[in-house]
């Protein structure tokens, strides 16, 4: 079997059992392995501590399966991280009530690179390392095995993938083509997701948590969703009686299929209204008109796609969220969100302070907001937070 042997330097952090090893860490690698192959891992003492998988063109050139030194990286290990995974979602999300939710959440559920959600009897995966692409066809067969679903499609159609020297891709790897789209049930209410195409695996499942807040403090208010996507938050502003729902989306077909999931809830045309516009243009033109709402939703996407876009995402945050303020009423309720994993928590609420500020509104933070609780974050793994927010009182 071939084997990294680590740099000296690397044995402090290898103790926090970090599951990413970057290539500056390692001092050697003995025998030839290929793309994903697994790998032992050997301190620079030449101890063994753990088996990763090898991904020769990434700067994370090893992805720790296991720092458990006797732990074989083999069927049984898939089996038991996939049934360990679905035995958490099965303590948090409520079956009754929602049949589509996060059964595998990569390095934070011990399979790094790995993405499995589930939608009703369907399963989309994402292989977004070359450890995962590399034991791809058995971990497809566990998933069949364990949830026997109608069928598994990918959609590894990320350019992450490329780093790891593997294609974007997509397509069914079991069962049935599905069709073009899947009713799924969340919280009771009822979704069209679209997963050949939609967003990420087909819809934002790391929002549910959060929708569900919206709903606390929507009755009898007029809400403005902003990034809308397939209308989430709307649907879930609606059924708690808010008085009238404006959703802002630039793409079209996705507010179509919002439109289409409102109706399917059963709410009539005349309680919201779509705008197919960009939001910064939008937000600018409500100010002008001095348009006002008791309850603003920002949900924007990734800003900052790397360290060098921070300072321009920065820029869009505070505009957004600087616009919205200045249309709340008092006391409205601000709802504000960063999914860009180069924005820490604490830079975005500066960012927002700002906006504060410059509004010249008294605003004050009422709740932090993360994603929900079927995306975990494992402690020796903090990257796996992404998704900041905050619900906010203006005054
Ligand atoms: N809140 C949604 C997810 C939002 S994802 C949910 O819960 O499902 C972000 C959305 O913003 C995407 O649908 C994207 O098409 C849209 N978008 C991106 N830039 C935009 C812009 N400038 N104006 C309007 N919509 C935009």
């Amino acid at each position: 079997m071939s084997s990294v042997i680590l740099k000296k330097a690397a044995d402090s952090f290898i103790k926090r059992k970090h599951p990413w090893i970057f290539s500056g860490a390692i001092e050697k690698v003995e025998g030839n392995p290929s793309n994903g192959q697994t790998v032992q891992i050997f301190t620079s003492d030449k101890k063994l501590i753990g088996n990763g998988s090898f991904s020769p063109s990434s700067q994370i050139r090893v992805r720790v399966w296991s720092f458990d030194s006797e732990e074989k990286i083999d069927e049984d290990f898939f089996r038991r991280k996939i049934s360990l995974a679905q035995s958490l979602r099965e303590k948090i999300i409520d079956g009754s009530k929602t049949n589509s939710y996060r059964i595998i959440n990569s390095e934070s559920d011990g399979l790094p690179g790995l993405i499995v959600d589930r939608y009703s009897d369907f399963l989309v995966c994402q292989f977004l390392s070359a450890g995962a692409e590399f034991s791809k066809k058995l971990i497809i067969e566990i998933l069949d095995d364990i949830f026997k679903p109608v069928s598994i499609f990918e959609r590894s159609d990320v350019e992450v993938r490329t780093k790891e020297g593997l294609q974007p891709i997509q397509g069914l790897l079991k069962g049935n083509i599905p069709d073009d789209l899947i009713e799924v049930q969340e919280n009771g209410f009822k979704f069209l997701v679209d997963i050949k195409s939609g967003h990420k695996t087909g819809f934002y499942l790391d929002q549910r948590d959060n929708r569900a807040l919206v709903s606390e403090f929507s009755k009898g208010k007029s809400v403005l969703n902003c990034f809308s996507y397939t209308g989430g938050f709307s649907v879930y502003s609606l059924a708690s009686g808010a008085e009238k729902v404006t959703q802002i989306e630039s793409s079209l077909s996705a507010l179509e299929l919002a439109n289409n999931n409102i109706e399917l809830n059963g709410f009539s045309l005349s309680s919201f209204e779509s705008i197919n516009e960009d939001v910064f243009k939008v937000l600018r033109k409500f100010r002008d008109e001095r348009k006002t709402f008791d309850l603003i939703i920002l949900d924007p996407p990734k800003f900052a796609e790397s360290a060098s876009q921070i300072q321009k995402a920065s820029r869009g945050y505070k505009d957004i969220n600087l616009l919205a303020m200045k249309l709340l009423n008092l006391g409205g309720i601000l709802f504000t969100f960063s999914c860009s994993g180069h924005i820490s928590q604490e830079l975005f609420q500066k960012i927002v302070a700002g906006a504060a500020l410059d509004s010249g509104r008294e605003v004050k933070i009422i709740k932090q907001l993360t994603q929900s609780s079927d995306h975990p974050v494992a402690l020796n793994f903090p990257e796996g937070m992404y998704l900041k927010g905050m619900v906010c009182i203006v005054n």
